[in-house]
């Protein structure tokens, strides 16, 4: 039969939609397996059957059984579930333009360029080691792959850097400069042996001397979302409620994460909060679906959590997976039609697939 159009859907009303969701589960039964992110909106969220961060919805994946499974995240991570299941089981991303503005600061022409200049000055192959950030296309984690190199989440960043300066005297970390500066701070790397690398400048617009001298290139990306938060909103938030606590994911720039009590990926934030003592207040620097949702459940613990920012940060991107997309693609398999499946060439796959593994040797 021939697929349904999504465009039946647009005029639903959210109740038609959730009765619609709730009917076609029941009929799929365990053929299909439901994975939201934490940023994703509470309307499709209270659907997942799994929630959690990246890299915890990339292990659910491989240990999915499902034939069928909808990604509520972005494209990036509906790619790697498609590289981590069975060649049967298919992954849906119910809109297809739910990408990720960080990235899509980076892609193979820009990053193979810079690889090229990088070897014009230095050996590249032998002393420098290619990171990519998970929130990359999968052509990028092959480019890793091929060239020795990994993947990181904001939970192992710290690992897999230390892992990639004992193999390689040097490396290149994309697409989120923010990432990669936090983590290596942490690790007592001084902010004078980075360097940013401008991927729309020939040489990333440095200096022969400044890339020899450098022991980390960082990607000019960075987070839509994250880049929001400054450290003003913390200064003010500390001067009214000096005894609360911030805790800032790694996406944030360099001095958001100074001022911060506590850095890491979005589980870390939820343990550490839902951790905390009662009646304890919390400043939150990641995504406003997360910390709202976060803000409800510790309430009756008497714990406060409150939003970094003054203005809205939603990811944007994360946000167009909503009722009626996620109602159409499973009235569709309902249907036995696959519509907006996520499929890694098998080549590119090998490839990301061997940077993947050693990640999750690493981590
Ligand atoms: Fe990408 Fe930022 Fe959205 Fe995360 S919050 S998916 S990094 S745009």
């Amino acid at each position: 039969m021939a697929a349904i159009p999504f465009s039946s859907y647009e005029a639903l009303k959210d109740e038609e939609c959730e009765q619609r969701i709730r009917d076609a589960r029941a009929a799929l039964k365990d053929n299909v397996l439901i994975l939201g992110h934490h940023y994703q909106r509470e309307a499709v969220y209270q659907f997942a059957d799994q929630t959690g961060d990246s890299l915890q919805l990339s292990r659910l994946a491989s240990k999915a059984k499902a034939p069928y499974i909808v990604f509520c995240g972005v494209h990036f991570m509906a790619e790697v579930a498609d590289m981590l299941t069975a060649t049967s089981q298919k992954v849906i991303l119910p809109d297809l333009a739910a990408g990720c503005s960080m990235a899509d600061m980076a892609n193979l022409v820009t990053v193979e360029r810079a690889w090229k200049e990088l070897n014009e000055v230095l050996k590249a192959d032998e002393v420098v080691l290619p990171i990519t950030y998970i929130n990359s296309a999968a052509d990028l984690k092959a480019f890793c792959g091929r060239h020795g190199g990994t993947v990181c989440t904001s939970t192992n960043a710290q690992a897999v850097l230390t892992w990639a300066l004992a193999e390689r005297q040097k490396v290149l970390f994309f697409p989120d400069q923010h990432l990669g500066r936090n983590t290596a701070v942490r690790m007592g790397i001084p902010l004078e042996d980075m360097v940013v690398w401008n991927y729309t400048q020939p040489m990333g617009g440095l200096t022969p001397e400044k890339i020899k001298k450098a022991r980390i290139f960082l990607w000019q990306g960075h987070c839509s979302v994250h880049q929001l938060f400054l450290p003003e909103h913390i200064q003010r938030y500390k001067q009214k409620y000096p005894d609360a606590k911030v805790i800032s994911h790694p996406e944030c720039s360099y001095e958001v994460c100074e001022l911060s009590d506590a850095i890491g990926s979005t589980d870390f934030i939820i343990r550490t909060v839902k951790q905390s003592p009662k009646g304890s207040r919390w400043l939150v620097g990641t995504e406003l679906n997360l910390v709202s949702r976060l803000a409800k459940e510790v309430l009756p613990e008497e714990k406060i959590v409150d939003f970094m920012a003054p203005m809205v940060c939603q990811c944007s991107t994360m946000y167009r997976i909503d009722l009626p997309h996620l109602a159409w693609v499973l009235d569709n398999l309902l249907e036995s039609n696959v519509v907006n499946q996520i499929i890694v060439p098998e080549a590119v796959q090998k490839e990301a697939l061997l940077a993947l593994d050693r990640m999750y040797q690493i981590s």
